[in-house]
């Protein structure tokens, strides 16, 4: 059977559990529309309580019968399998995720499928090449002893991921752990069913023993994700999603002491100086506030302007907002999509009127555009841009997610740094500036996880990503995955 099925329009996605697509005996499913559109595009099965067990168990002997201990040079071999799959297959992955979330072609391309080859592939190098720490003690007496640490697989992960970069993600996660030996039961957003559901097919193609990975659908309360993340079986829980649900998960994670991982929101800021080269700023700008539609976890939200370049960098940015291109995602010129459902645009318009309430006065934007009748259902907003707002204001200290930006003068650096650091997250920030000095100092004071300069999302992935504050707990990444997805025993050999 294969995982996704096309009955008329609608495809049937089902939960696939130790190398089975496995459908849910009278059990619930759910519609899964097109953002662009509205039409219904995938009806999902959602798992409960039976299957995520199952789920789990299937996992727990699929290490038991071997996987945990297979070489790694095997598991990188076979990583680096998937990526070349997807690779043939990449099309069909494009395709699969932009009929999920409505994102533009060319970034579906660029970004998100091509992401996933590269996790595979980055991870399958780094789990191969990595070493073992030993240290030589000296003891009492001119003995001495040797100190070295083996790293076991975690064991069984629970992998939870959002709907705004479904599979570059997914894989980010999965990659790692599968490179550590451990096995994984993922639950992707009830928003973003189909790449998982993909992934499953190229795993299966590349000869990954039954079990390794597991994919249970369904949303968080009382459905798949809760179970999965209260589920008594797993080691650890990595997660990606809202530093609210980030908080509730780890509330029932506690209960059983297991390591967590959790990459979660940001507010994040942008200072532009005023020795910067006005357009590349303005380049960096328009990508860093409006990609995918501004629902990247590393989006700027707050820009901070040196005031005497404060109306050149508005009038500039406006420009670019306003030659955004909203439309069919499939379309190639298309460069902005709609944001992922109905209720996440109520949110974001709120905050529309939240802004003017505040004294804003919106730049440009600020409505839900008027696309033609074949994208009337699609839950669309303009890219929107706000003055007059201060860090008082709760539309500069919550978290929006979607294309907007409030615009923010200051005078002197000191000034930047305090107003960039003032906020309970600290994801990402971007200093624009050409004073090379400038851009390491106030870099290095941002508060945050990942700190730009002159560069917007540029990722190097064995480096540490996370965050510090409510944007999360832990790194991944390099080294900092492996730490994750492995347990070291320390070994000590009296010599
Ligand atoms: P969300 O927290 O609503 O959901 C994330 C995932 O958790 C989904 O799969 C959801 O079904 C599941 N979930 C929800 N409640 C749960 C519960 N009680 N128990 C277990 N699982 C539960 O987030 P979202 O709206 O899907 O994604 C947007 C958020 O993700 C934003 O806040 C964004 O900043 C954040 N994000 C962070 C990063 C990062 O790397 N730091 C990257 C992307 C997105």
């Amino acid at each position: 059977m294969v995982g996704t099925m096309t009955t008329s329009a609608v495809r049937v996605i089902h939960n696939y559990v130790n190398g089975e697509y496995t459908e849910t005996h009278g059990g619930r499913s759910f519609a899964k529309m097109n953002p662009a559109t509205g039409e219904v595009l995938a009806d999902v099965d959602e798992a409960d309580q039976q299957l995520v067990d199952h789920a789990v168990m299937s996992a727990r002997r699929a290490l038991d019968n071997g996987w945990a201990n297979t070489p790694v040079r095997e598991r990188a071999a076979l990583l680096r399998r998937a990526a070349d799959r997807i690779e043939e297959r990449f099309e069909e992955f494009v395709a699969a995720e932009i009929a999920d979330t409505g994102k533009p072609i060319t970034q579906a391309r660029e970004l998100d499928v091509a992401r996933a080859l590269i996790n595979f592939r980055t991870f399958a190098d780094v789990a191969a090449a990595a070493g073992q720490e030993s240290f030589l003690t000296d003891l009492a007496g001119g003995r001495q002893a040797l100190n070295y640490a083996i790293r076991k697989p975690l064991g069984v992960v629970a992998v939870i991921v959002p709907w705004n970069l479904p599979l570059l993600l997914l894989t980010w996660k999965v990659a790692p752990a599968l490179a550590c030996g451990n096995a994984v039961v993922v639950k992707p957003s009830e928003e973003t069913p189909s790449t998982a559901a993909l992934l499953a097919e190229v795993l299966e193609e590349v000869g990954l023993p039954a079990g390794v990975y597991n994919v249970v659908h369904g949303f968080g309360a009382d459905s798949a994700g809760e179970f999965l993340t209260t589920h008594p079986g797993i080691d650890g829980v990595t997660f990606t999603g809202s530093s609210a649900t980030g908080s509730h998960v780890m509330k029932s994670v506690a209960q059983r002491v297991r390591p967590v991982s959790f990459e979660l929101g940001g507010k994040n800021a942008a200072i532009v100086f005023d020795d910067v080269d006005i357009d590349e700023a303005l380049n960096g700008l328009t990508k860093s506030v409006f990609a995918n539609t501004g629902q990247v976890c590393l989006c700027t939200e707050r820009v901070y302007v040196q005031r005497n370049v404060f109306d050149e960098i508005a009038a500039g940015l406006v420009e670019r907002a306003e030659t955004l291109r909203l439309g069919n995602p499939t379309d190639e010129s298309t460069t902005t999509g709609p944001l992922i459902s109905q209720a996440h645009r109520a949110k974001v318009v709120g905050y529309f009127a939240l802004a003017e309430q505040s004294g804003a006065r919106t730049l440009t934007g600020g409505g839900i555009p008027d696309l033609g009748p074949d994208l009337a259902g699609g839950s669309w907003v303009e890219p929107t841009l706000w003055t007059g707002l201060s860090n008082a204001d709760r539309v500069v200290r919550e978290e929006i997610f979607g294309p907007v930006a409030a615009l923010i003068p200051f005078d002197t650096e000191e000034e930047a740094i305090g107003l960039a650091n003032d906020t309970q997250y600290g994801l990402a920030a971007a200093v624009w500036t050409n004073d090379l000095r400038r851009g390491h100092r106030v870099a290095q004071r941002m508060r945050v996880g990942i700190s730009w300069v002159n560069t917007w999302f540029t990722r190097e992935l064995r480096s540490p990503f996370g965050g510090v504050g409510l944007s999360g707990i832990g790194r991944e990444g390099g080294d900092s995955s492996l730490h994750f997805y492995t347990q070291p025993t320390n070994v000590c050999v009296q010599l």
